[in-house]
């Protein structure tokens, strides 16, 4: 079954199950839960594939799910979608608006969600009716937003024996039945940072006697990302930008503590896995030039998503096989971050932005009060992952010819 015959079953499939998804897409939104706890929205998810005939295996804590569909001899692909909500109040005036305080699926994964569910009810199906040539494995995961479910995820076996790996985000500023794909890096890595310097202190009539530190402090702020962009690739587009700083407290005193803390943003894996030692190297030489000394806490966020190139071309022939020639758009890399990235680290794959704007409607964005989509995407979104996953399965690459 390929192409057209595909196109049939789904349609045939999503005019069964259509209502019933967009109900379920509209009482996780209006029961959101945060990262870590999605309990009520893991259940809902393992009840409805029970029903389908499969086997979901809930995570320890309790939050998020994996399931495999399918068996044999084929290779393993993964869908990979994620369930929880944000800390934000709900703005819209909706039936299905959020009835918990503070608590909003303003990034759409309610929709991620329920598109995944909908894609592994027509995989079973498909399964059941001897039609799927391998393994698709479901992964519901928790807490992107933290972000840290996909390391949850993957530290449970999560990806495993998978050979590679989807996922969608939907995308509020392209039109309703388009999919935005891009080769190579599609999100951005952001980091934080936080400098303590310390020395003697002393009067600032004196600073020859003891250390400066509020000079010194001046100068890395300046000479910090200065640096940097002397040297790193500057295509890597790697920024240090400092949003608090703080030392002394009068006019006449050398103090003897100060603090700085910043973001890093990077657009390039391997500058990202680099910044941290060489920051800290810049860092150290800065402060012993002037005799104070220097600590450096620096939190990983994620890195970027970098799509595989063979994993976005399969993704570009599903959107033709499933949403018809022409629904393929370039996207841009964005300076957000998603925890997808973890993944690919991993295992090749590839995550497409899916169009959610109803076309000549309003232009929401994500992580918003107002965000929302129009739900025809849901079956979008169903076609796009179930097409995936069978374009993945039927054209397994050997990677194996460039070993
Ligand atoms: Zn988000
Ligand atoms: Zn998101």
């Amino acid at each position: 079954m390929r192409g057209r015959e595909l196109r049939g079953e789904l349609d045939a499939f999503l005019t069964e199950t259509d209502q019933e998804l967009v109900a379920f897409r509209r009482d996780l939104h209006m029961h959101p839960e945060l990262a870590f706890a999605e309990y009520r929205t893991t259940q809902r998810i393992a009840e409805r594939l029970t029903a389908a005939g499969l086997v979901p295996s809930v995570l320890p804590r309790g939050t998020g799910l994996i399931c495999d569909v399918g068996s044999g001899d084929g290779p393993t692909v993964a869908l990979r979608a994620d369930i929880d909500a944000l800390p934000l109040h709900d703005e819209k005036d909706v039936p299905y608006r959020s009835t918990v305080p503070g608590a909003c699926h303003a990034c759409g994964h309610d929709v991620h969600t329920t598109i995944l569910l909908g894609t592994s009810i027509f995989l079973a199906q498909q399964a059941a009716a001897g039609l799927l040539p391998g393994r698709v494995r479901l992964i519901f995961q928790p807490a992107e937003e933290l972000p840290g479910g996909a390391l949850e995820v993957m530290a449970h076996g999560g990806i495993s024996g998978v050979e590679r790996i989807f996922g969608l985000h939907c995308d509020p500023r392209v039109d309703l039945g388009h999919v935005g794909l891009k080769p190579g890096p599609i999100t951005s890595a952001c980091d934080k940072l936080a400098i303590r310097v310390s020395g003697p202190g002393g009067h600032t009539a004196r600073p020859h006697l003891t250390a400066d530190l509020v000079f010194a402090l001046a100068k890395i702020l300046t000479e910090l990302p200065a640096a940097l962009s002397r040297r790193v690739d500057p295509r890597s587009s790697l920024s240090l930008v400092w949003g608090k700083v703080q030392a002394g407290s009068a006019a006449n005193a050398i103090p003897d503590d100060g603090v700085a803390e910043g973001t890093v943003r990077c657009l390039d894996e391997n500058a990202w896995h680099a910044a941290p030692d060489l920051i800290k190297s810049l860092l150290e030489s800065v402060a012993g030039a002037y005799g104070i000394d220097a600590t450096m806490e620096y939190t990983r966020g994620v890195p970027p998503v970098v799509n595989d190139e063979m994993s976005v071309d399969m993704l570009a022939e599903a959107v033709e096989r499933a949403l018809g020639p022409g629904a393929v758009v370039p996207t841009q890399q964005s300076l957000g971050g998603e925890d997808f990235a973890w993944y690919l680290e991993s295992i090749p794959g590839a995550l497409a932005r899916l169009g959610t704007r109803t076309p000549g409607g309003v232009t929401y964005d994500i992580h918003q009060g107002t965000f929302d989509i129009d739900e025809a995407a849901i079956g979008m979104g169903v076609r796009l992952m179930a097409a995936t996953a069978l374009t993945a399965l039927w054209e397994p690459v050997v990677d194996s010819v460039l070993a």
